[in-house]
């Protein structure tokens, strides 16, 4: 019952979830999130320095 579909933020074609996004992708994207909350200020190049995730992600 996999649902490959090309994931919207790395592209790869994988199995994602119900926002079109991978796994690790989500898991990324809850580390950044969980970032901005503590630091809403911060800048992208800050919050990719910080997470070590691509600024092509993060944006
Ligand atoms: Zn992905």
């Amino acid at each position: 019952m996999a649902n490959n579909q090309l994931c919207k933020l790395c592209g790869l074609l994988t199995p994602v979830t119900n926002n079109g996004v991978c796994e690790s992708c989500t898991e990324e994207y809850a580390i950044i999130y969980n970032f901005i909350k503590n630091k809403p200020t911060a800048t992208i190049l800050e919050i990719s320095t910080a997470t070590k995730i691509s600024l092509k992600k993060i944006n």
